[in-house]
């Protein structure tokens, strides 16, 4: 891991300076994002405006993607690169701490049924979980629209710490299902439709698993009291053993199912 800029970074971030924007780079995640998980999307959550006092920041209802400097920004969500404020709609970055994989994931937020104000309390229970999946959705984005480019140092960390996967562990618990799970399942896991409602998002997912290992048990309300991403990995590690273990040290998209 080294300090240095990654190329396609100065490239990107040129835009902003070449009579771009920031919502016009969260319009770009968003088509990127349609594009590559062959969906229609929709926006989770009403858009509202922002208020955080102490850090003296507001936020307009048509604004929906903002970047502050340093000491602004760790006043609001220390220790994160940027952050989807469910309440209000808004992408919150930190100036200089994030790239294409950051909007890419925060836009995933924007457009998922855990976002959405009826299901944003089971979202939190299942934080690792949520975080998890939005990552490897961020990840499978990457792997099918930037290949030849930002997937690798994301995958690798060859580059700043901004540019690398986050939620690595269960990134990788989720890799090696999408061997045997159609990344279809996880994209109708994840992605909000009018009208739809997360238990069957995660009945159909979890019967998914089922029908490829029939052993596979779904303790969803017991995973829940612990860290559920982890509860649901050693599951699966559990049941589907070593050719499992080995395509989760593999970490590789390539074997991840259409
Ligand atoms: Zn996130």
């Amino acid at each position: 891991m080294s300090d240095s800029a990654c190329p396609q970074r100065i490239a990107y971030l040129s835009q902003l300076t070449k009579g771009g924007d920031l919502e016009q780079l969260r319009i770009q995640a968003l088509k990127d994002i349609g594009e590559a998980l062959n969906s229609q999307l929709y926006i989770a959550h009403a858009d509202r405006e922002y208020r955080h006092n102490r850090a003296g920041v507001y936020i307009p209802i048509e604004t929906r993607i903002v970047e502050y400097k340093y000491h602004v920004y760790n006043m609001i969500y220390p220790g994160t690169r940027g952050h989807y404020n469910k309440p209000t709609g808004k992408i919150i970055l930190q100036e200089g701490k994030w790239c294409i994989q950051t909007i890419i994931h925060e836009s995933l937020h924007s457009v998922s049924i855990l976002s959405n104000e009826e299901y944003v309390q089971e979202g939190d229970r299942i934080q690792s979980f949520k975080e998890s999946l939005t990552e490897f959705l961020t990840g499978l984005v990457l792997f099918r629209k930037y290949n030849d480019s930002c997937f690798h140092s994301w995958k690798i960390g060859n580059y700043d710490q901004w540019c690398n996967v986050s939620y690595k562990s269960g990134v990788q618990t989720l890799c090696a299902l999408g061997k045997w799970i159609s990344s279809r399942e996880f994209v109708e896991l994840y992605l909000w439709k009018p009208s739809d409602r997360w238990t069957d998002h995660w009945h159909r997912f979890s019967n998914a698993i089922k029908q490829v290992f029939p052993t596979f048990e779904d303790n969803y309300e017991t995973w829940k009291q612990y860290d559920f991403m982890t509860e649901f990995g050693n599951e699966l590690v559990n049941k589907l053993g070593r050719e499992f273990r080995r395509m989760r040290n593999l970490f590789n998209y390539s074997f991840v199912l259409p």
